[in-house]
């Protein structure tokens, strides 16, 4: 009978504890939001939803909302679908909408996950990697041009909804020799958030005292942009694969896009002052992919001189990017067998037209990692950066500190 008492005082003590709380609310009217609610069930504090549907948008994997009405230490419980691309093992959450971490692994049931988390506040953002929207990366950039005298902020492109596109550029030592030049994107896929942070560990770095950082300050010409697809980004749809065709296959002579004409514009100008050396497009990969791995351009692209520069800098960037996301060696030729659309993928037009000189290539670091932190992204950048400085001046020994 003890067992049956017990089970009398939970029923009574659950509809209580129900009427007690505030409901549930869900809220995605803000920059990066995207939900499809599917049901919120107040009694079990279950949310159960699904990416917003945007249509001719691209992928529909990105979500990211705003939850009201918890109880503060009380478990919710988001079940989100379809698998794979919006069913990261972990979720992301915040509870000031500033820091970032990792949920418990959700339970995967067929094409869905579900995550259980305690949330120890009233309210909680949760999404499917940490977020990172067009004012962050206009805030990254001011920021870091407040740090830097030689650093100024400009508008890549204005879009064609009519949004400025954050960027940065540094402007090397006037008696810099040689003088370097790098141009560094970050998420020509909206949905891939952590493409952005790696891209912040970077700049963090960057404006750092770190020797390397000011080295690479003094002898480089820097091009920085954080959001490629600003829209897509703000708008919260994913972007890959969107009509006409996503950024990353924009890359002709005849560009849908203006940020990927303004970058063109801006490579071509690098070159014809005779030293672009770097093209780093900056990407997440697919749920399998545990590491950092590059893509490259076909070898049919290269000449001698740039296969060997590639070579160079894949040795230095396995000796620099160690983890928690690790670059290992992989790298995956991108040509004819990759995608029919090859040629308008962007490192491989700067393969076409950056000259011999460049090191044109795709990183692609993985979303669905226990590493897959804002940290952990962050890292990734850094180490980046690291990788960039011990190839130059290999490329170039005796180049002054
Ligand atoms: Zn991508």
């Amino acid at each position: 009978m003890q067992h049956a008492a017990a089970f009398v005082t939970l029923m009574l003590l659950l509809p209580n504890g129900a009427a007690d709380s505030q409901p549930l609310t869900i809220d995605t009217n803000f920059p990066g939001g995207s939900a499809k609610v599917e049901t919120i069930d107040q009694e079990r504090r279950l949310i159960r939803l699904s990416p917003s549907p945007h249509r001719d948008r691209g992928w529909i994997c990105w979500w990211y909302v705003h939850i009201k009405g918890l109880r503060p230490g009380e478990i919710l419980t988001l079940d989100v679908g379809p698998a794979p691309w919006a069913t990261p093992d972990r979720a992301t959450f915040s509870l000031d909408h500033k820091t970032w971490q990792q949920t418990a692994p959700g339970k995967r049931e067929g094409k869905r996950i579900v995550y259980r988390q305690q949330v120890d506040g009233p309210e909680a953002w949760f999404a499917w990697g940490p977020p990172l929207v067009p004012d962050d990366a206009a805030r990254m950039v001011r920021e870091a041009a407040a740090r830097l005298p030689e650093a100024e902020v400009f508008n890549l492109a204005t879009t064609r909804e009519g949004r400025e596109t954050p960027a940065l550029r540094l402007t090397a030592s006037a008696e810099a020799t040689p003088r370097f030049g790098l141009w560094i994107q970050a998420r020509q896929h909206a949905w891939e958030s952590g493409s952005s942070w790696v891209a912040k560990g970077l700049l963090d770095w960057l404006t750092s005292d770190d020797p390397g950082a000011t080295w690479l300050r003094r002898h480089a010409d820097i091009t920085f942009i954080p959001i490629m697809d600003i829209d897509n980004t703000q708008r919260g749809a994913g972007g890959k694969n969107q009509k006409p065709q996503d950024h990353n296959r924009d890359w002709t002579d005849e560009p849908h896009w203006n940020a990927v004409a303004a970058a063109q514009e801006g490579l071509m100008e690098i070159k014809a002052r005779g030293n672009l050396d770097f093209f780093i497009d900056l990407h997440n990969p697919g749920p399998q992919d545990k590491d950092a791995y590059f893509y490259l351009p076909p070898p049919e692209l290269l000449s001698e001189a740039a296969a060997k520069n590639l070579a160079r800098f894949l040795a230095a960037a396995r000796q620099e990017i160690s983890g928690p996301i690790p670059f290992e060696g992989r790298t995956i030729p991108s040509g004819s067998k990759y995608d029919p659309k090859w040629q308008a993928i962007s490192k491989n037009w700067v393969a076409t037209h950056g000259g011999d000189r460049v090191v044109p290539v795709t990183l692609e670091t993985a979303w669905n990692t226990p590493g897959s932190t804002t940290e952990g992204y962050q890292r990734v950048g850094q180490q980046l950066g690291r990788a960039i400085v011990r190839y130059l001046k290999e490329r170039a020994p005796g180049t002054p500190e």
